[in-house]
C-alpha cells in the first residue's frame, strides 16, 4: 500500500514550472481544451477557494504550465497508489488508482489542490505497466480533471484492452461522448455549495450510459435540497437504475441529520461515506 511516487513528482516540478498560460496547448489538439478558458483570470484568484491564501494558483493561471509540453500518448500524472476504493458501487475494493495532474474548476471544498500542477510526465505505457504492477482487478483514473489531458481516453481504453475493469472520476462538466463505453463512468455534479455548478455539463441525462454512476457532495441542507430537486426533474436517471451517491463533505454537516432527511424523503439514493477517509482519517494523499 502506498504512494509511489509522489516525492519525485514534487522534486521535479518547481512551482514556477507548473504555472501555465490561460489557454493550454496539447498534442494532439482537443476540442474542448481548444475553447477552455479559464474560469478565473489571472488576475483573480478564486475567493471561493477554502485555502485560496494558500492556493497554489493563485493571482496564477489554472492549468499546469507542464501540459503544453505533452506528446501524444503522454500524461501528467500526479500520483500512483493502491488503495480501498472508497466510493461508488466498487466501495470497499482494493484498488489501482492513477490521479492525473490538472483542473479546470475550484470546488470550494476540493480535498485535492495537490493535484491541481503537481505531476510528472508518464507515458500510457507506463501506467499501463504500474496497473499491472500493482496487481488489483480495479483500476481508476482520477484527477483533477482527468479527461483535460487528451492522453487520458487512450489510456482508459487500454486499460480495458488489458482486462481491467476501470472506473473514471470526472466532473460531470467536460465533455464525456469520448470515453470508451467500457468504462464505468462516476460523474460528479457540482453542487451550489462548490460554487461551480454553473459549469456542470447541460444534458447529462441524455449522455449517461447504463454503467455510469452520479455522485453529489452536499455539504449542507441547501445542497441537499438542490440535489433533490436535481434528481426529481431527471427522473429518466432513476428509471434506468443508474446509482446515485450523495457523499456528505467531511465534517461539515451532522451525518445525522443527512441520513435522516434522505430516510424522510425515501430518497432514492446511496449515502456514501468516504471509506478510504475513515480507514486513513490522517492521510491527504495516497488514500
Ligand atoms: S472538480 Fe474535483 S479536482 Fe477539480 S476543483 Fe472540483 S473537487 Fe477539486
Amino acid at each position: 500500500m502506498g504512494t509511489f511516487f509522489r516525492g519525485e513528482a514534487r522534486a521535479s516540478f518547481g512551482s514556477a514550472d507548473m504555472i501555465g498560460s490561460p489557454v493550454p496547448r496539447i498534442n494532439p489538439p482537443d476540442p474542448f481544451l481548444l475553447n477552455f478558458r479559464p474560469l478565473v483570470s489571472s488576475s483573480s484568484p478564486n475567493p471561493a477557494s477554502k485555502n485560496s491564501q494558500a492556493f497554489p494558483g493563485k493571482g496564477k493561471d489554472l492549468l499546469p504550465q507542464a501540459f503544453r509540453d505533452l506528446k501524444e500518448g503522454e500524461l501528467l500524472v500526479n500520483e500512483f497508489f493502491t488503495s480501498i476504493q472508497g466510493e461508488s458501487t466498487f466501495q470497499g475494493q482494493p484498488c489501482f488508482f492513477i490521479r492525473l495532474t490538472g483542473c479546470h474548476l475550484r470546488c470550494v471544498y476540493c480535498d485535492t489542490e495537490y493535484a491541481f500542477y503537481q505531476g510528472q510526465k508518464e507515458t500510457v505505457e507506463t501506467c499501463l505497466e504500474r496497473a499491472h504492477q500493482a496487481q488489483v482487478q480495479l483500476v481508476e483514473v482520477t484527477g483533477g480533471e482527468p479527461l483535460l489531458q487528451a492522453s487520458c481516453n487512450p489510456l482508459l481504453s487500454r486499460l480495458c484492452d488489458d482486462g481491467f475493469t476501470v472506473l473514471l472520476e470526472t466532473s460531470g462538466c467536460v465533455p464525456l461522448h469520448r470515453v470508451d463505453e467500457r468504462v464505468h463512468r462516476i460523474i460528479d455534479v457540482k453542487t451550489p455549495s462548490s460554487q461551480m455548478d454553473a459549469y456542470n455539463l447541460k444534458g447529462l441525462e441524455d449522455q449517461l450510459r447504463s454503467q455510469d454512476e452520479i455522485k453529489f457532495v452536499v455539504d449542507n441542507p441547501e445542497d441537499y435540497e438542490w440535489t433533490r430537486a436535481w434528481i426529481q426533474d431527471h427522473p429518466k436517471i432513476l428509471d434506468r437504475g443508474i446509482p446515485i451517491h450523495i457523499s456528505p463533505c467531511e465534517g461539515k454537516w451532522k451525518l445525522e441529520e443527512l441520513a435522516q432527511k434522505i430516510l424522510d424523503d425515501r430518497l432514492p439514493v446511496r449515502l456514501n461515506l468516504q471509506l478510504h477517509k475513515l480507514i486513513w482519517p490522517d492521510r491527504e494523499q495516497g488514500i
